[in-house]
């Protein structure tokens, strides 16, 4: 009797599909719609910039870390008339390898759970060597990792989060990864407390080109 019993309960568990009682590997913790522009303060902008911010569980990043990151960034891209009003935030529990940048780990979570881009990913930390405290994948370097494009990667370490997300920000929007010797430009090759200018010429590239890709709209009245 008993061993038929237990014969049956093993038919019932083959029977159920597989993964049946498994948690899903990566799970939306929380969605919010971030105000990244105080209320109230004017913009002179020509061209609006919606942002996805993805955050992994555990990543040492929050909530109010991102947002302060995020304003300075609005701060810096809004000399070359792109305005950052709002953004949206989601954090996400995934198994602890998805903490750490690396290529194969992150294309792996940008398939599992695809988000609007341009998307900023906020991780604990890099296996990538050398290891930059911040990453942006364009189109242009994202031929063999398709589902990077149009990315940020930023580490819980890096110092200046404001400044190095506007630098990764602007490379992705530029779809270059020139530098500039120029003193204070944002995109000198290390990035820096004071080093938030951008040319005209960058401006143009970033409007131009972020347009053309479809990651930012020209607020611009048909006249
Ligand atoms: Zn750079």
């Amino acid at each position: 009797m008993t061993i038929i019993r237990l014969g049956r309960a093993i038919v019932a568990a083959l029977l159920l599909p597989v993964g049946a009682h498994a948690q899903p590997e990566i799970a939306l913790v929380e969605r919010q719609s971030l105000c990244v522009a105080e209320p109230g303060t004017p913009v002179a902008a020509s061209h609006r910039l919606h942002l996805t911010l993805v955050n992994i569980e555990g990543s040492g990043w929050t909530r109010e870390r991102a947002l302060d990151a995020l304003r300075e960034t609005a701060a810096i891209l809004g000399q070359c008339g792109v305005a950052v009003r709002d953004a949206q935030w989601l954090s996400l529990s995934a198994p602890p390898r998805y903490l750490d940048f690396s290529t194969p780990v992150a294309r792996d979570l940008a398939r599992s759970y695809p988000v609007k881009r341009p998307a900023i990913y906020l991780v604990r930390d890099t296996l990538s060597r050398p290891a930059f405290d911040a990453e942006a994948i364009g189109r242009g370097n994202s031929r063999s990792r398709p589902e990077l494009a149009d990315t940020v990667w930023i580490t819980a370490a890096a110092r200046d989060a404001g400044i190095v997300l506007a630098h990764e920000l602007a490379h992705v929007l530029m779809d270059n990864g020139e530098h500039s010797d120029e003193p204070g430009n944002l995109m000198r090759d290390q990035t820096a407390a004071g080093s938030t200018a951008l040319s005209a010429k960058q401006c143009a590239r970033m409007r131009g080109t972020g347009s053309d890709n479809g990651l930012m709209q020209s607020l611009q009245q048909e006249r």
